[in-house]
């Protein structure tokens, strides 16, 4: 029996033991986790370089052409061939190889072009390691080249460019796109498989991933700029068939012009007792018929302004005017059109006559006319105030109303060609949603600015126009639309 001294002598001695033994076993492993990590960093700082370098080219054959330089300028490989399905989904080719002058040489000993090789995915009798990678998915491994490039390379040829390369092995990466493979990398590279590292066949998955996205992104892309091309396409007819409708527009106001404004003279001379006296229940008749054709003409006036618009034939010609004359001669014309609706015209007449300004009066009488027919149209009852003030960078323009007001959700729109706020249609049929177009085009065209407030439905509306001061005398062109 030990005593009790030496019994814990060896106890100590054996705990010490499995102490260093553990240390030893530790720095091991220290060591090959610094070895990993260091070798998984620099892969990552080399995909990194390589995701950089891909991403920097929108075109396909570029980026592929990037990825398989990188083989061997980053990763330090001989080189790789990417090898892709074909739209048809069926026809396998290659793509891209990496360009070295290694394999330059070796590109000058096949007979044909490497890109002009196919084969068909289907076919039975072809079943290289690239075809096998495609097929199932998974990654495939040789230390003969002939297994990846025969079909459609001959064996003996296969075998010599291996020779000529220098390659001991051959690594085949499925490259995968939503979910579907859509083609390969094949690696050659100057060891035998025995030597990859796990860390290395991570680096070249990574690099199809990457390949594989990009795919996705650049056919995405690729989608986009056909869609765009359409759209271009497309929009280029819309503006020849607008601009065909213009001059059509054009053409039948100036015919239905003349004839109607003949028509309304006549009828004007009729009611005025030009051709004798007229019977009471056809006078009636008379005047209905001379408001309808006086309501068709600026009708057509409207079309044949908006056509001159978009044509860009809408000439603005400005002389020095009183704007307050302006305001005046309108509001004569039409207060007769208000009091015959129980309508009350105001115009705050300033007291003061405005610095004369440079612009179009018969232009601005326009917008005068439809902003003041259209407060009168869209009032039942109350009244039209037209107000005017001048600043030192312009005079404005305010015609308010106690009419049918504008809902938020029509006040944006109600300035574009054709729009009517919603359901006006049914109260007031003959509008055409042109006039505020039209009005809108003329202030701009004075480098003014126009615009409506409304508090909503059933609380009236103010449409406002402010016009610069300092406009040069003389004719402008607007600018058409189209
Ligand atoms: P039109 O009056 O011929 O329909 P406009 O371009 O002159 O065409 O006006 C466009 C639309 O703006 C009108 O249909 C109407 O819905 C709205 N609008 C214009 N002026 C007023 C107003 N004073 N009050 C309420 N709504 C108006």
């Amino acid at each position: 029996m030990l005593s009790p001294q030496i019994g814990s002598a060896i106890q100590k001695a054996n705990l010490f033991e499995e102490v260093r033994e553990f240390g030893e076993s530790l720095k091991v492993k220290v060591a090959e986790a610094t070895s990993e990590l260091q070798e998984r960093n620099v892969s990552l700082q080399t995909l990194q370089h390589i995701t950089t370098n891909i991403t920097r080219t929108l075109d396909f054959g570029k980026a592929v052409q990037n990825i398989a330089d990188s083989v061997a300028t980053e990763l330090g490989y001989i080189g790789a061939v990417l090898v892709f399905l074909d739209d048809d989904g069926r026809t396998v080719r290659a793509r891209a190889i990496t360009e070295t002058p290694l394999t330059r040489k070796a590109m000058k000993v096949l007979p044909i072009k490497f890109n002009e090789y196919t084969t068909d995915i289907n076919d039975p009798s072809s079943n290289s390691l690239g075809h096998q990678a495609i097929r199932s998915g998974e990654i495939k491994t040789t230390e003969h080249f002939s297994d990846v490039v025969s079909p459609p390379l001959p064996k003996p040829l296969a075998a010599m460019l291996q020779k000529l390369l220098g390659m001991k092995s051959m690594v085949i990466i499925p490259i995968v796109s939503e979910g579907r493979t859509i083609g390969v990398i094949e690696i050659g590279l100057q060891k035998g498989l025995s030597e990859i590292s796990k860390q290395e066949i991570a680096t070249m998955q990574s690099m199809a991933d990457e390949l594989g996205i990009v795919s996705r992104n650049l056919k995405l892309f690729d989608q986009l700029r056909k869609a765009n091309d359409d759209l271009e396409l497309a929009n280029k007819h819309l503006q020849q068939l607008d601009q065909a409708k213009s001059e059509f527009v054009s053409i039948a106001s100036h015919q239905l012009r003349t004839p109607m404004t003949g028509i309304m003279g006549y009828l004007s001379m009729m009611v005025e007792g030009d051709f004798g006296k007229i019977e009471p229940k056809h006078m009636e008749i008379l005047k209905n018929l001379l408001e309808e054709s006086q309501r068709m003409i600026r009708l057509i006036n409207l079309f044949l302004n908006v056509s001159k618009i978009e044509a860009g034939k809408f000439t603005i010609t400005r002389k020095e005017v009183q704007m307050i004359d302006v305001i005046d001669r309108e509001v004569r014309e039409l207060t007769k059109i208000a009091s015959d609706k129980g309508l009350e015209l105001k115009w705050r007449k300033p007291t003061a006559p405005f610095r004369t300004i440079s612009v179009d009066a018969d232009k601005l009488q326009d917008v005068l006319l439809n902003l003041i027919d259209n407060a009168i149209k869209y009032t039942k009852e109350g009244s039209v105030t037209i107000s005017a003030e001048e600043s030192a960078s312009g005079i404005t323009v305010h015609i308010k109303d106690t009419g049918i007001g504008i809902s938020k959700a029509n006040i944006a729109e109600l300035f574009n060609k054709f729009v009517r706020a919603q359901g006006i249609a049914q109260i007031h049929p003959d509008g055409s949603g042109l006039g505020l177009f039209i009005a809108k085009s003329i202030v701009e065209g004075h480098n003014g600015k126009i615009w409506v407030e409304s508090d909503g439905e059933g609380q009236g509306s103010t449409f406002s126009f402010w016009l610069p001061f300092g406009g040069e005398v003389g004719t402008t062109t607007l600018k058409g639309a189209l």
